[in-house]
């Protein structure tokens, strides 16, 4: 082990080291505010219900391939989960509640917020071979 050696590649800023051993005091005082603003969104995903067939998609690879890509309905879904009706959602993309897990991961700071999204990014991939190949809906 190299006692004398500065760690270079540390985020001063990161809310915790590598180790989970730490917690700077700028991070700590951020978690109210984090916790606000996640309530906030959760609120307004409550609150809102946007039309089940939007007049019209914005997504362009819809428009293009008139298939629907991996992300095709997750704003829908979105608002239908946290109203807590589950089966629409799945019935909007069926990776929906993995991407509301996402959406709210970008609240917490910590290694795990990289992971989840590294593989989520990996399920939607997935799902969108799948999705736009294979399966068609
Ligand atoms: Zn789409």
């Amino acid at each position: 082990m190299n006692r004398g050696a500065v760690n270079v590649g540390a985020d001063p800023l990161a809310g915790a080291s590598a180790a989970g051993a730490t917690v700077s005091p700028r991070a700590r005082r951020a978690v109210p505010i984090r916790l606000a603003l996640a309530a906030v969104l959760l609120l307004v995903l409550w609150a809102y219900t946007p039309p089940a067939e939007p007049p019209w998609r914005v997504c362009g690879f819809h428009w293009l391939t008139g298939r629907p890509c991996p992300l095709c309905g997750l704003t829908r879904a979105m608002f239908a989960l946290a109203k807590g009706h589950w089966g629409e959602a799945i019935g909007f993309n069926v990776l929906s509640p993995l991407g509301l897990v996402m959406l709210f991961g970008l609240f917490w700071d910590g290694p795990v917020r990289g992971r989840l999204w590294t593989g989520g990014i990996a399920g939607f991939a997935a799902y969108g071979v799948v999705r736009i190949f294979i399966a068609g809906a």
